[in-house]
């Protein structure tokens, strides 16, 4: 049984406390391996280094701490497979999607702000010829990073990349259900030759080690992503603190399809974005909304493709569907698939455990699961399932698709499917969402700004946006002539 250790100052240590959170294979139900069960005195211990390391890493020059975060994206790639296989026994997810997404995007994203910070620019305002005045912009100190399950080792690099890029240095905490990718991270760091207390990564629960991180006095820059209940504590007690805060929260995504669109390019779309890594995903679209003419046709093969889509042994090369990541989170799309029926949901496909044989036997699969005739307003179609559970239902008009697809509380990303470019434009307009797709998902730049309206979140990461969110502005006035 291998045991994961915290990374605080460079060296490999076990928690405070001597316990352990049991890791589970979710393909197989077992636990295999262990996770420090840290609290507030490892993240003592990793704040500490990471407050002495700042003012060293804030002062190196901005193509060194270039040079080695190349470095570890380097890193990143050499070792993609043995990672790539790390993340799918740990997730649950397909290993071809874990190599094709997770493991390249992690390596994108250190690239990405290793590069941006060589090409970033301040703004310099003159004043009438009597002064000049610049914005200078100073790293913040130490950085609390702290990232979801679903996306393991994507999602936390997407914080820990922007944040050092900076000059900040980091306590980095992952999920305690998925701690495996940020261990071996951790191992990659060291030998990228970050110096010591830069990135320390620190194991345990949310309220354990992850609140600590958010209490601390020291920690000034907040940076979460998970569940919105999450986020909106760690909002009022950064806010009770006047911390800097980032949360990137839930979502319950429309994918509008409206009657013009190009079925043969929108339903394996609208398949892929409600189903892929099991629907565990902020991003997917969970409510399919279909104009009335064409809405029994694209059903009838929407359905066609997700009964394609069979849970499988995630480790298996030719698995597109894995296992759901724990068990509570298998109870709890179980109970919305309950919660539907007893409200009236006909389900069109799947609403029922997938039982495999062999190795898989004990493992946590569900099917890909389609449920129609549900109000809009029910509790199944304004709650975030997090799951592969999408709901279907018909509008009439632009306004009622619009109307319908911002009458939940979150407002993450929505899609548009329509060839008239106009109705995209000002469908896109109209929209509560901080991602807008037409005639697609998932493409990404990570130039833009990413984050949510609503209750999907507070604040943008990406692009000059992260740069921004992880330094401090100072305003330098310099007086050119004589003082007025
Ligand atoms: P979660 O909120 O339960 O946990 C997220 C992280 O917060 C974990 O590391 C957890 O240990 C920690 N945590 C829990 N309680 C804490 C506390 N009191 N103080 C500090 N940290 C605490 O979310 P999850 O179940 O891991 O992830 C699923 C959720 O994440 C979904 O709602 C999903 O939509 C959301 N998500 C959002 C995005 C986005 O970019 N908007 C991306 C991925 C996932």
């Amino acid at each position: 049984m291998q045991r994961l250790a915290n990374s605080i100052d460079g060296a490999f240590v076990g928690p405070a406390t001597g316990e352990w959170i049991d890791v589970y294979e979710p393909a197989t139900g077992k636990v295999y391996a262990q996770a420090p069960a840290s609290d507030a005195r490892d993240i003592d211990l990793a704040v500490a280094a990471a407050t002495r390391a700042f003012p060293a890493w804030a002062a190196t020059p901005a193509n060194e701490r270039s040079r080695l975060m190349l470095r570890l994206a380097d890193l990143i790639d050499r070792d993609c497979e043995s990672l790539a296989r790390a993340e799918s026994i740990d997730t649950g997810k397909p290993i071809s999607l874990a190599r094709r997404v997770d493991i390249p995007r992690a390596a994108a994203n250190v690239r990405f702000f290793a590069t941006a910070i060589l090409h970033d620019s301040s703004d310099a305002y003159h004043t009438d010829g009597q002064a000049l005045n610049y914005t200078l912009r100073k790293p913040r100190g130490v950085a609390g990073l702290i990232a979801p399950w679903n996306l393991p080792l994507y999602l936390l690099t997407w914080k820990i990349a922007p944040a050092i890029a900076t000059g900040n240095t980091c306590v980095a905490k992952p999920s305690e259900v998925t701690p495996m990718t940020a261990h071996l991270l951790g191992i990659l760091i060291t030998e990228a030759g970050l110096p010591p207390g830069v990135v320390n990564i620190v194991h345990g629960d949310g309220a354990n080690a992850g609140a600590a991180l958010v209490e601390h006095p020291d920690v000034p820059t907040i940076s979460f992503t998970g569940s919105t209940r999450v986020g909106s504590w760690i909002a009022s007690r950064a806010g009770e603190r006047l911390k800097r805060v980032s949360l990137e929260l839930g979502g319950k995504n429309p994918n509008i399809i409206f009657a013009d669109a190009d079925l043969e390019q929108s339903i394996p779309t609208a398949a892929a974005a409600a189903f892929t890594n099991q629907g565990q995903i902020c991003l997917c679209g969970s409510r399919i909304l279909v104009e009335r003419s064409i809405h029994d046709e694209f059903i009838e093969r929407f359905i066609r493709h997700a009964k394609k889509l069979r849970p499988g042994d995630p480790s298996d090369e030719a698995t597109q569907f894995g296992a759901l990541t724990s068990e509570p989170h298998l109870q709890k799309v179980e109970s919305a698939v309950g919660q539907a029926r007893r409200a009236g949901g006909k389900i069109l496909c799947g609403g029922a455990r997938t039982e495999l044989a062999g190795r898989c036997e004990s493992g946590w699969f569900y099917p890909p699961t389609v449920i129609a005739a549900l109000a809009p307003d029910c509790p199944v179609q304004q709650e975030e399932i997090f799951g592969p559970v999408v709901t279907v239902t018909p509008f009439d008009s632009n306004d009622e698709a619009v109307s319908i697809a911002n009458s939940t509380p979150y407002g993450l990303a929505a899609m548009v499917w329509t060839r008239d470019i106009t109705r995209a434009h000002k469908t896109a307009a109209r929209l509560d969402a901080g991602i807008v797709w037409i005639n697609c998902w998932m493409l990404r730049d990570l130039r833009t700004p990413f984050g949510g309206a609503k209750q999907s979140g507070v604040g943008r990461e990406g692009g000059s946006d992260a740069l921004r969110f992880f330094t401090e502005p100072t305003n330098v006035c310099v007086r050119l002539g004589d003082q007025p």
